[in-house]
């Protein structure tokens, strides 16, 4: 299938590295475990989120937008990416945040804040029930000032967003033919589905054998199913794909969330731990230790058995570290 991208903006250092984790392979004895850097997307803006940005951004300059509008945890790196973009191409950003003010602005709220992202705060109960009219609110706001806005979703999932890991199954393809090799399972941490979204679609796009496995870091298997597919539905819409979703396979993974969304046990912070000091390849609490943790019970379990190489995709997220230093030094 040819693939016809829509605009995009280059704000992304692509095409990231893929490594070999050999000394962690050799002990734990399964298939080799290779690392697709998407933490190195960039410094400031690194992670999964500029790479839809790249294509979400570009609709916005598109539409004649001078804000941006989108919302998030208070520790949200699709917000802290969305703020230092914003700021490299001279657009106003407005997050809106769910939680608390807090004392000090540690991490991801850090940074929006140094690059100059207006941010406001709602108790969690509210952000949930009535996130439309946050949003309304604060276009209408923004709108009264004179401003043109432009509204990206949580996480930048949706149609749009979509395009950011069709293209990286693009880039992953030239990945597996340069090393030789033909991974069976790539895995990688699932919140808001767009991510999940383009790798599915991007498989069978770019005729890569490889099965899709998401493992979800809040909410359950059949939300992301549900939500997987309808951010597909919006991309099929908007861009005339034709493409039977029937024949997009979608994997969900919900059995290693913890306690709840951005709550890591003990057992995350040592993988984080054990994995930064033998691979010198950083996770955090929220996605990736939690993902990459879960990947590593699986395989301990058997599950990839079937495989001589498997992927995780590191799709950043370490500010949010950061925010939970006092959590990560109890395993040291
Ligand atoms: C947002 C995020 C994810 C999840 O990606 P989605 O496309 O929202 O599912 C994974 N890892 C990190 C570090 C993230 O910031």
């Amino acid at each position: 299938m040819s693939i016809a991208y829509p605009a995009r903006l280059a704000l992304a250092r692509t095409p990231t590295p893929l490594h070999l984790l050999k000394r962690l392979s050799e002990q734990e004895g399964g298939p080799r475990i290779w690392v697709k850097r998407d933490d190195l997307t960039e410094c400031i803006a690194s992670g999964n989120k500029i790479r839809k940005l790249e294509f979400t951004l570009a609709q916005a300059l598109a539409d004649g937008a001078d804000t941006v509008i989108t919302c998030g945890g208070v520790q949200s790196n699709h917000c802290r990416a969305t703020a230092v973009l914003g700021a490299r191409l001279g657009l106003k950003v407005h997050l809106i945040l769910r939680g608390e003010k807090p004392e000090l602005a540690d991490g991801n709220l850090f940074l929006d804040q140094l690059c100059g992202a207006a941010v406001s705060f709602h108790p969690a109960k509210l952000y949930q029930q009535g996130l439309g009219d946050l949003f309304e609110q604060w276009v209408a706001h923004y709108q009264a000032q004179g401003c043109k806005t432009f509204v990206i979703p949580t996480g930048a999932s949706d149609g749009i967003g979509v395009w950011g890991y069709i293209a990286c199954v693009e880039e992953l393809k030239n990945d597996f033919a340069q090393h030789g090799i033909t991974p069976k399972y790539i895995v990688h941490a699932t919140g808001s589905g767009g991510t999940q979204a383009g790798l599915s679609a991007g498989v069978v796009m770019h005729k890569v054998s490889a099965a899709i496995i998401g493992m979800a870091v809040c909410d359950s298997e059949a939300y992301f199913l549900q939500k997987v597919r309808a951010d597909l539905d919006d991309w099929k819409k908007r861009y005339g794909i034709d493409l039977d979703l029937d024949d997009v396979p979608l994997c969900c993974n919900a059995s290693y969330i913890g306690e709840a969304y951005a709550k890591a046990s003990r057992d995350v912070f040592e993988t984080i731990h054990r994995i930064a000091a033998l691979e010198g390849i950083v996770l955090d609490p929220v996605y990736t230790g939690k993902a990459f943790h879960g990947m590593l019970m699986e395989l301990r379990a058997g599950k990839f058995e079937d495989a001589e190489d498997i992927v995780f995709v590191h799709t950043g997220g370490v500010y949010g570290l950061f925010a939970q230093r006092e959590q990560a030094l109890e395993v040291f």
